[in-house]
């Protein structure tokens, strides 16, 4: 693969590059674990039946996702490996908008790792990072991945979990938690379990989400929790399986043209 300034902008499969590149660096850099390329490739075919973009379902979840971290009395928003790599600008510019704190929350755990994450958010301007000092334990999970932060995760109601593993976010649910997630994967534990479930790329979910939010942030509650009442994430999965459907169906028939 050519270096990243090597890849033409004109590139029919800039982004993708870009994205790929991104993951490869951030393993280089001590922030990604390898298995985290091995998601992105699952994240990768995924897209493709979605045809690489933001869908009408993905968009509903994204305006719930707003709406519910604009109600949210103490929101938390976690990053792993993957989120540092591809969005860590942007998970920060989103903490910031909404006043939440950030947690380092990765899979394959290494204190060395949680240090360079929470480095990086810290000097792209974040406030509040937790994770390199967790003190309590989320139930139901073993001893590593249970770690958590008091006034970070642990406490929170509304929890953001870009790319979350099945385990962990049902336990965050079983805790009473509401878990809005962004999963390619429409049929995944993770997808399934949450409360909102953005089917979509996270390079496109996180400014979608800034944007949104910076939109509505003018919205009074009411009309906030109205929005959230009309939400319905099977739905909306459902949906999204379909939109996989008839985009294959529609790529199957073009190989007929
Ligand atoms: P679960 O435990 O929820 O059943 P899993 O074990 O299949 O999920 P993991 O390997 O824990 O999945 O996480 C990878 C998930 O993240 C996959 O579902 C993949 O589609 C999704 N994913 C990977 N990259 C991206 C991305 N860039 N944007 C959105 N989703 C992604």
């Amino acid at each position: 693969m050519p270096a990243l300034s090597e890849v033409p902008r004109t590139h029919p499969r800039y982004a993708s590059l870009m994205t790929r590149e991104k993951l490869v660096e951030g393993v280089g850099r001590g922030i990604t674990g390898l298995n985290g390329l091995i998601a992105q490739g699952r994240g990768e075919a995924l897209d493709y039946l979605i045809g690489e973009v933001t869908t009408a379902p993905a968009m509903e979840a994204e305006r719930a996702a707003a709406a519910m971290l604009l109600l949210a009395e103490g929101p938390v928003l976690s990053v792993n490996g993957n989120a540092a790599a591809l969005v860590p600008k942007e998970m920060v510019a989103l903490a910031n908008k909404i006043g939440a704190p950030l947690e380092v929350n990765i899979f394959y755990r290494t204190e060395e790792r949680v240090k360079k994450i929470a480095d990086l958010l810290r000097g792209l301007g974040a406030g509040t990072v937790y994770g390199d000092e967790p003190d309590a334990q989320i139930p139901g999970l073993d001893h590593a991945r249970a770690k958590a932060a008091r006034g970070g995760i642990y406490d929170a109601d509304v929890v953001f979990v870009p790319l979350e593993d099945g385990d962990r976010c049902e336990a965050l649910v079983k805790m009473g938690k509401r878990v809005i997630t962004v999963d390619l994967n429409p049929l995944s534990r993770t997808a399934r379990t949450s409360t909102v479930t953005i089917v979509d790329n996270v390079v496109r979910a996180l400014p979608n989400l800034i944007s949104l939010v910076d939109e509505m942030a003018g919205q009074d509650e009411a009309e906030l929790r109205r929005l959230l009442e009309g939400y319905d994430n099977r739905a909306v999965l459902r949906r999204s399986v379909e939109e996989m459907i008839s985009h294959l169906t529609h790529q199957f028939s073009a190989l007929d043209g």
